[in-house]
């Protein structure tokens, strides 16, 4: 087998839905579990968290699906509602609770016969302008739902831009938003993604929803995820496949980039950007291998990377290599490539195994 693999450390998972929670005491928590659960295999972290989350949340109705037949008796919220009148039969066959957004959904749920009430949260676009009502447009929205015989519970969603940045004045606006509409007396609100369950106490509310952070990774530039608690879920393990010493003036890899200073020993790891490492990466990223970081050095290739082993003269072929995980911050490693954790975790691809402890 092809030396790659994402370990993903259900305990520390655990870990990190409770410090969400411990965040917000006396409040209930979705974890977000959407593409994939981020990418850390959406079945088995469901079935790592049901017996201590309150629900789930998912992009679409095809990865409830998944949810619901990992979590036969959990909540789970469809963020981003319906995409096609026929959904919502389905959405209260799996006795899901879905967000309304604009008038169209409004309309298909309005018309849909279904075999039980849905659990409503009605989305308010409080500054974000991505989805949902304006404040009037959620009032009338509330009018025609309540009482509707397709409708349970109705409930108030929505979803931060920048609470990612303590004091940035959207947190304060959006939530003023939301003050507007205290009359409608929702049945539960939901405001909080991981960046506010962390530092925006006020916007708690009935549910939080925290999503990276339960991966081990910060949503904050400045602030690390071991600063605030988190443990690393995913752990990417390559292993060194070939080792050679490339002589001063010699170049390494696609479009020669790096060139030797010293004389070098080069090895070839077993991952590449179809792995879903970053070609961005630049060359000096690390690695880590026997407990010492080495840097990269070249361009990645689509199933390979290079690194510098000449201060690593232990190094032998078949080590394991560290591409991130405790040792290199997911975090870490993705400002090096001018990104996100959050997008680093969802490429990784088909191809890596995952293996879960
Ligand atoms: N709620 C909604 C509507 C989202 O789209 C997301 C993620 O993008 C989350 C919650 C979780 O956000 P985070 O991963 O930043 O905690």
């Amino acid at each position: 087998m092809r030396p790659l693999v994402a370990t993903v450390d259900l305990t520390a998972l655990r870990h990190n839905y409770l410090l969400a929670r411990q965040c917000a005491p006396q409040r209930k928590a979705f974890a977000v579990v959407k593409a994939n659960a981020y990418g850390h295999g959406a079945h088995e972290v469901v079935t790592a968290l049901r017996d201590v989350a309150d629900g789930f949340a998912v992009a679409c109705l095809e990865e409830a699906e998944v949810v619901r037949a990992s979590a036969p008796d959990a909540r789970i919220l469809l963020l981003e509602g319906c995409f096609e009148p026929c959904e919502y039969r389905r959405a209260a066959e799996l006795s899901l609770d879905v967000a309304v957004q604009d008038l169209r959904q409004t309309d298909w749920l309005l018309d849909a016969e279904l075999e039980r009430p849905l659990n409503v949260w009605m989305k308010l676009d409080s500054g974000m302008h991505r989805l949902g009502f304006t404040v009037d447009g959620l009032r009338d929205c509330h009018a025609r739902l309540k009482g509707a015989a397709q409708v349970g519970e109705l409930n108030l969603i929505s979803h931060f831009a920048c609470a990612d940045e303590r004091g940035h004045s959207l947190n304060e606006s959006q939530l003023e938003f939301y003050g507007q509409l205290l009359e409608l007396a929702f049945d539960n609100c939901s405001l909080a993604n991981s960046a506010a369950v962390l530092t925006l106490p006020q916007a708690h509310m009935a549910w939080i929803r925290p999503g990276i952070m339960l991966y081990g990774a910060t949503p904050f530039a400045t602030l690390s995820a071991q600063e605030l608690g988190l443990k690393p879920v995913m752990t990417l393990t390559g292993a060194l496949i070939a080792i050679r010493d490339v002589p001063v003036g010699d170049s390494v890899g696609y479009g020669a980039s790096w060139v030797a200073q010293r004389p070098s020993r080069i090895g070839t790891v077993s991952c590449g950007y179809a792995d879903g490492y970053p070609r961005s990466a630049p060359s000096g990223t690390s690695v880590v291998i026997r407990g010492q970081r080495v840097p990269l050095a070249g361009r990645v290739s689509m199933d390979m990377l290079a690194v510098d082993l000449t201060d690593l003269p232990q190094a032998q072929l078949g080590d394991a290599v560290e591409l991130w995980g405790a040792q290199v911050p997911i975090d870490e490693l993705a400002t090096a490539c001018g990104t996100i954790g959050y997008e680093l975790l969802t490429k990784v691809t088909g191809r890596v195994p995952r293996r879960y402890l």
